[in-house]
């Protein structure tokens, strides 16, 4: 039984931490998924995003901040 204070809220890809919709990471084509993580990041302009940066995000789009 999972906890009953976790939404289910897609996969996160282990490698770059971006959200998922399908089976395997669009941007790394891995399938190292989890579904363990927090903090919801939308990334629009990578270029000038300092969180980007930080996290190594070069394409816009859906990112967790924390993947465990
Ligand atoms: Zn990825």
């Amino acid at each position: 039984m999972p906890p009953a204070n976790k939404k289910k809220q897609g996969k996160v890809c282990r490698d770059c931490h971006r959200v998922v919709d399908g089976e395997s990471c669009v941007v790394c084509g891995t399938s190292n998924l989890s579904e363990d993580w927090s903090g919801y990041l939308v990334i629009i302009d990578p270029e000038n995003s300092e969180v980007a940066k930080r996290m190594n995000i070069k394409l816009p789009g859906r990112y967790a901040l924390k993947v465990r």
